[in-house]
């Protein structure tokens, strides 16, 4: 059924999405307190990727309300695993905001949005538009490639001037009559067909105005310099133990990387030190105890959006004084089994596990 002028590019590209778009929970009605809840997980995440977070996360708080009255702990155990912890944090606290605010009320506007911890220019274009049917157009990575290619443009998508002209032709060419199902057929589109290597033209809705199809540039358009080396740090961390088994763990502070989650604490090896030394040092600053660092535990390699890491933990008995949160916001002395309990970040999540599975007997 065609159901827009299928003359427009944007036309022929609101008709291939309804016929061809994902069923996705999010896309079944217009609820916006869903529309919100999913355009944030979406960030940096893939849809098969953030789904069954989705469907858990709105299981536990299907509305604004739930997610207010809710517990941070809660909310950053269901985002456990998925990263960027700071969405998590922000949606909480937005929750609040909306509930005090707004009465509960998602507002409507892109600015009245953007008061709303952890939401931005995009977010609040996905959201205005998706839910509320405001012509403001989205601009992400899958947005930049297609309309790229479309127009033929070759300049760094790293730089701002690129990104900005990217952005005023998404602002040309978006449907002022369905703005929300043309943002989510274009970056459907950049998802399903324009992928980054070997797009599917032959089924593309634009091809037959894409500069890059018809020059046969598509490996070529876009261009991005290469990203910076990520820096890479050496960590020392201590899994100190009592006589009876239970385990000390940190709580991080709320505006820190990865904060309000817990971890073994630990730190930066500095130049001409042993990662036993750092340990050593490290619990010394963090919990003003003086540690004996007894064995190897485990060591892995993480992955972050900026830097990379070498884990190396260690078993450590305290000698001498009493363990105070001295850089986290608080410690806990936890059983093996209780550290379930407890949001962790990825690595150190793999810690827990392998002690849970007794690896370290
Ligand atoms: S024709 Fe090819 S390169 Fe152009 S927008 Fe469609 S899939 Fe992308």
């Amino acid at each position: 059924m065609v159901l827009a002028d299928y003359t427009s590019p944007a036309g022929k590209l609101l008709n291939w999405y309804r016929e061809h778009k994902r069923n996705l929970p999010f896309r079944e009605n217009k609820d916006p307190y869903l529309i919100w809840i999913s355009e944030i997980m979406l960030q940096q995440t893939r849809v098969d990727q953030m789904l069954p977070y989705y469907r858990r996360f709105v299981e536990a708080f299907p509305t604004v309300h739930d997610l207010a009255n809710a517990d941070q702990q809660e909310v950053l155990q269901l985002w456990e695993g998925l990263g960027y912890y700071s969405r998590a944090r922000n949606l909480h606290a937005a929750s609040k905001q909306i509930v005090d605010e707004y009465g509960g009320i998602l507002p409507e506007s892109k600015d009245e949005l953007q008061k709303l911890k952890g939401i931005g220019p995009y977010t609040s274009a996905a959201i205005s538009s998706i839910a509320f049917n405001h012509p403001n157009p989205v601009v992400d990575g899958n947005v930049e490639r297609v309309l790229a290619r479309f127009k033929g443009i070759e300049d760094d998508l790293r730089k701002q001037q690129t990104k900005k002209e990217i952005g005023q032709i998404a602002g040309q060419m978006i449907s002022q009559e369905h703005p929300g199902d043309f943002n989510q057929a274009i970056m459907e589109l950049g998802a399903m067909v324009c992928t980054p290597k070997n797009p599917q033209c032959n089924v593309c809705p634009l091809s037959a105005d894409c500069v890059a199809f018809k020059t046969v540039r598509t490996d070529e358009v876009p261009y991005k310099s290469p990203a910076k080396k990520r820096p890479h740090h050496e960590i020392g961390i201590g899994i100190i133990h009592d006589e009876n088994g239970n385990l000390l763990i940190a709580k991080r502070p709320d505006d820190a990387m990865l904060g309000g989650l817990w971890e073994f604490p630990g730190g930066k090896q500095k130049e001409e030190e042993s990662i036993e030394e750092t340990v050593t040092r490290e619990l010394h600053e963090e919990l003003g105890v003086h540690i004996d660092v007894e064995q190897p535990f485990m060591k892995l390699k993480h992955g972050y959006s900026h830097f990379t890491v070498n884990l190396h933990a260690y078993l450590c008995r305290i000698r001498s004084g009493n363990p105070e949160p001295k850089s986290s916001t608080e410690i806990k002395w936890v059983t093996v089994e209780e550290l379930s309990n407890y949001p962790f970040p990825k690595a150190n999540r793999k810690l827990t596990e392998a002690l849970q599975n007794r690896l370290w007997i």
